[in-house]
């Protein structure tokens, strides 16, 4: 499912749950920072930001961490290149093969769909495997506060993060700002140890207008401008000093040039096969009977995209074991999208194509993710050659000081961000 598409139905779903959302006491003052505290972990991902918008006079407030902290020249996104299955793989060092979110749009035998907009399925906890880092710091006995990554409504071992706001565009900036800030200085509760934050505005802008569009520049001036809100008020709290702030993207963007869809119906027919996920990794599963016509006649390469038979994906891409990959696997080449007849037709007569997408290898640059970490456990001005985002997931459990569960990640990796490798 296109972006846009996620984005309405995901509105449509929270306007309902907005009206229990609100909090209605007062928070008590913020707690002043004792000596002995450990230091905090702030993980902010900005969805969509692609590693080349760094440095360009849209992101002061990135720039100064980076520059006084540590930053990668980019970073690998897991395979398939979408928004679920790489934050899910931030937090659990999992490929998306092994933590089971193989894709925004999925079908599991037992559980039946997920999409992303549907966030009852987003509370359920059989989707969600491996153990999430705040699961594992709670277990701990370090509160955690999670602002909408995914995965965190789905309680896990019976447990949900300490604080916790579900995903809803609709709030404001700086209304997440005071909340998380609010988390922050224990100002209702204990001090979280680990914060996480997800926020799509960049995703949503890039998708609308396109990367280099000045609406998606607009939109990474603003959550720029926010986590530098959010860094002065841990200022104002005494808290940064002994704050880690590990900021991530889980993908970049690529611009969709005019034309560049194709009908998924090409590929397959409704009689033939079952559509599982559309965009830019197409997931099919042939009919009874259908299969072998199906497979001779999609697997290899077309023009715009390739497909794969589930043993037939490239090693490289460490996707195909998990049950929920479905048999037939098309991987649309670099802008190009593949969506039902009945969208393109929308799409057609008001004009409303998407700009921007991502979901492609993710070898291509378009694609290439953002890393930058800042505090006291980190070196500055240290530039990192470029690694994989399951080797994010060691380095978050030893920055909180647990053990980092069983993962696909590599701790070397990121040791020579640290002042004490
Ligand atoms: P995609 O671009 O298809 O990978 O999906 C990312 C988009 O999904 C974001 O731009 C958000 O608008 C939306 N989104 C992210 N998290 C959620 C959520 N928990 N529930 C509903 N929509 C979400
Ligand atoms: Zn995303
Ligand atoms: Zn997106």
């Amino acid at each position: 499912m296109s972006g846009r598409l996620i984005r309405l139905a995901s509105l449509v779903l929270l306007l309902s749950l907005s009206a229990c959302a609100a909090s209605p006491h007062r928070p008590r003052s913020p707690v002043p920072v004792a000596a002995s505290e450990p230091a905090l972990l702030l993980l902010v991902s900005i969805d969509g930001l692609r590693a080349d918008a760094l440095g360009r006079g849209d992101t002061p407030h990135l720039d100064r961490l980076a520059a006084g902290g540590v930053r990668a020249q980019w970073m690998r996104p897991s395979y398939p290149v979408l928004t679920f299955p790489n934050h899910y793989t931030l937090v659990t060092g999992l490929r998306p093969d092994h933590h089971g979110i193989v894709h925004n749009s999925m079908k599991d035998a037992q559980l039946g769909r997920f999409i992303v907009a549907d966030q009852d399925a987003g509370r359920v906890p059989g989707w969600w495997q491996g153990v999430p880092l705040w699961t594992s710091a709670e277990q701990a006995g370090i509160a955690t506060g999670v602002w909408a990554w995914p995965g965190a409504s789905a309680p896990r071992d019976g447990l949900l993060p300490r604080y916790w706001h579900a995903f809803d565009a609709a709030v404001p900036l700086d209304t997440r700002v005071d909340e998380i800030a609010g988390w922050l200085q224990a100002a209702d509760g204990p001090r979280p140890g680990l914060v996480a934050v997800y926020l799509e505005n960049v995703d949503g802008a890039g998708h609308d207008h396109g990367p280099a569009a000045p609406e998606t520049h607009a939109a990474i001036r603003a959550v720029d401008a926010a986590l530098g809100a959010l860094l002065a008020r841990l200022d104002a709290a005494g808290l940064s000093d002994r704050t880690n702030v590990v900021v991530v993207s889980d993908h970049g963007m690529a611009e969709v040039p005019d034309g560049h869809y194709i009908a998924v119906e090409d590929m397959a027919s409704m009689e033939e096969a079952e559509v599982v996920s559309i965009g830019q990794v197409i997931g099919l599963i042939p009919r009874t009977g259908h299969e072998a016509a199906v497979e001779s006649r999609l697997v290899g390469r077309h023009p715009h995209y390739q497909c794969w038979d589930r043993a037939g994906i490239p090693k490289r891409l460490q996707y195909g074991s998990h049950p929920r990959i479905p048999p037939i696997l098309c991987q649309m080449d670099e802008g190009w999208n593949a969506l039902p007849r009945t969208i393109l037709d929308r799409r057609d007569a008001n004009g409303s194509h998407d700009r921007g997408a991502h979901g492609y290898d993710p070898d291509l640059l378009a694609m290439r993710a953002v890393f930058i970490a800042h505090g006291p456990a980190f070196r500055e001005g240290a530039v990192l050659a470029p690694f994989d985002n399951v080797d994010v997931y060691p380095l978050l459990a030893r920055l909180l000081g647990i053990t980092a569960q069983p993962n696909d990640g590599d701790p070397a990796t990121l040791a020579p961000a640290l002042r004490e490798p």
